[in-house]
């Protein structure tokens, strides 16, 4: 029985990692959970999963948490010491690390410190502090299992293969909601047709990331540093239909890809127990259904961004971690409809010009480029006459699902 702290209940991944725990109740059992603001799902999520611990991060949110949880015997915590303590459970195996945003490296780096497994959603993290994460991980022999399905696909064809022997990994990439959109479109793009992905059901700032392409680039962060791989050996393949999650080019010339329907069940599931593969909720894809795949290079004139967080990657030090945080407001003023759509890409591009990389010794260096990021992106809005007062990224960093 796996003992399992979701941090990040209330988000995509977290309620469909209780859909797998749903299908597997006699492999997983949950033992604390954590949410950003939404009490009222906690509370009803506790009851039924019985955990020993929810903790909520928002602090004005304890008290009603505490009271719908009165005489469940469940403990409750707040704040980022709440958080801290789901991460750290003393009664828990594995962490599933599913906070969006930098918000959730705190807790991710208490898991490590408390030697936890970790099954890590939180690509943020690793973009931003991967020189902090991956050495700790590594020194103290610690699993962490990636549960973006691009990354769980790299693991599945690299699992009993000679690492040395691997060339090249290739993401692939939906291409987003904008996909196919002209230039002229994309400056007319809204945050309710960013927010229609063709393929996939996820929160809201991932969405956006991947209709600009920030994902993928934070994808090839993410794979740089979960396997080891030099940046000029990582690929981006659009690939519209979403059933081949990556591959691995070996330098025999042959290729391993893995496929799938584009369910996040899958990966997460594979995440949590670690490569055993038990039957679930998810269907093996009708590929005579699916007809054709297709695969094309990704667009760097429309969609810049992936290449801005490419080459932030191989600058190294805060430069990811800058881009980053600058990112995150972008995002919170596109769907607060403060700038336009290619606004966001125009200013990444900018920023990142300017932005001189310093080395990341300690996580106050992470934070310390986040938070220059994301001033640089209010003054480049601000700059372009958008009112960006109520901008509040704060509350996208944590759990942005609706
Ligand atoms: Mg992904």
């Amino acid at each position: 029985m796996l003992r399992l702290s979701i941090l990040g209940a209330s988000g995509s991944i977290g309620r469909q990692a209780l859909q797998v725990v749903d299908q597997l109740p006699t492999r997983i059992q949950v033992v604390a959970m954590t949410a950003g603001n939404d009490w009222r799902f906690l509370a009803t999520a506790a009851l039924r999963y019985r955990p020993l611990l929810v903790a909520v991060a928002e602090e004005s949110c304890y008290v009603p948490l505490r009271e719908a949880l009165a005489g469940s015997g469940i403990a409750v915590a707040a704040g980022a010491e709440g958080l801290v303590a789901a991460a750290t459970l003393a009664e828990a195996d594995m962490v599933l690390a599913a906070i969006s945003g930098l918000a959730g490296l705190p807790p991710l780096l208490a898991a490590i410190a408390a030697e936890k497994a970790i099954a890590l959603a939180n690509k943020e993290s690793l973009v931003a502090a991967g020189s902090l994460v991956m050495p700790q991980i590594r020194a103290r022999g610690l699993t962490l299992n990636p549960v973006d399905s691009e990354h769980a696909a790299l693991w599945q064809c690299l699992r009993g293969e000679c690492r040395q022997e691997a060339a090249r990994l290739i993401l692939t990439a939906s291409g987003g909601a904008f996909r196919d959109k002209s230039a002229a479109e994309l400056a007319q793009a809204t945050p309710e047709q960013a927010l229609r992905h063709p393929n996939w059901r996820m929160g809201a700032k991932i969405t956006i990331d991947c209709a600009t392409m920030v994902n993928k680039g934070l994808e090839v962060i993410e794979a740089h540093w979960l396997f080891d791989m030099p940046y000029a050996q990582i690929d981006v393949l659009v690939h519209p239909e979403s059933i081949v999650h990556s591959l691995v080019v070996f330098r025999d010339g042959s290729v391993k890809a893995q496929l799938g329907l584009p369910d996040m069940r899958l990966p997460i599931q594979y995440a949590l127990l670690g490569g055993e593969r038990p039957a679930g909720g998810v269907a093996a894809p009708d590929l005579a259904a699916v007809g054709a795949l297709h695969f094309r290079q990704p667009d760097d004139l429309r969609f810049p961004a992936l290449h801005l967080f490419r080459r932030a990657g191989e600058t190294g030090g805060d430069a990811p971690a800058y881009l980053n945080g600058a990112n995150e407001v972008l995002v919170a003023a596109f769907l607060q409809e403060k700038i336009a759509f290619p606004v966001i890409a125009e200013a990444l591009g900018e920023l990142s010009a300017l932005h001189r990389a310093a080395p990341v010794v300690t996580a106050e260096d992470v934070f310390a480029a986040d938070a220059a990021g994301r001033q640089a992106a209010r003054e480049f809005i601000g700059g372009k006459h958008f009112d960006c007062n109520r901008s509040d990224p704060g509350i996208l960093s944590i759990d942005p699902e609706p």
